[in-house]
């Protein structure tokens, strides 16, 4: 577990997929739960940290994908809560429809490999539904990876996680590696969080990225090269 700042927590039993833990006056809320077999890590990394699953109150799911939401059964076994995800994802992390990993082979074969159980009642969250009991963060709608994907924004720390909205690899940022179901709204996403002042920017995998984060998704989005 990597502290990012005061109550932000990097957990790194994915590997390869990152989730994070906030802690607050109103609880513990995971966003990202990593894969399904990497489930029992993750609650063993927040028990060695010195966190009890009792106080988690809630779990953000950032997009539908089985890298960041496969783990989240296993932990509603362990402690009941209110999972949160945008309206435009829901129905696929309930297993009402399947979860999109792009066309062609590829994307085939990612829905293939993907394991998930399906949630039982996910709560909406979106910038018209903030999520209760996490008043500094805002809810960003990021659409572009998937049709739901959110992030989550702290303007006082300048605190974006963002999910798979955007890649982090080797030090750069970048949207080549992340899946983009619909470029055209990936970008319009990416417009918006160049938008914000962005000092820390802590994405679903790769290295958390600080200081002025801002100028890297500014670079990011100058980019003409955003095509594959
Ligand atoms: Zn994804
Ligand atoms: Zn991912």
């Amino acid at each position: 577990m990597q502290r990012i700042r005061e109550g932000v927590y990097l957990l790194e039993a994915g590997r390869t997929v990152n989730a994070y833990l906030l802690e607050s006056g109103t609880g513990l809320t995971l966003v990202d739960a990593g894969p399904e077999a990497r489930a029992d890590a993750l609650i063993e990394e927040i028990e060695h940290a010195g966190f009890h699953l009792d106080d988690l109150e809630r779990i953000v799911i950032t997009h539908a994908h089985a890298d960041h939401a496969g783990g989240v059964a296993a932990l509603l076994r362990r402690r009941r809560v209110k999972v949160y995800a945008h309206p435009d994802d829901i129905a696929a992390l309930e297993g009402k429809e399947p979860m999109y990993y792009g066309r062609g082979p590829w994307g085939w074969l990612r829905r293939k490999a993907a394991r998930t159980e399906p949630l039982p009642m996910v709560v909406p969250a979106s910038p018209r539904d903030p999520i209760r009991g996490l008043p500094h963060w805002q809810v960003l709608h990021t659409p572009g990876h998937t049709a739901g994907s959110l992030s989550l924004f702290n303007p006082v720390h300048g605190l974006l996680l963002c999910g798979d909205a955007i890649g982090a690899r080797n030090g750069k940022l970048t949207l080549a590696d992340q899946l983009v179901c619909d470029r055209a709204t990936a970008v319009q996403s990416l417009e918006l969080l160049a938008s914000l002042d962005v000092e820390v920017l802590a994405c679903g995998h790769g290295h958390v990225q600080r200081p002025r984060a801002w100028q890297k998704i500014e670079t990011l989005l100058g980019k003409k090269t955003l095509a594959r």
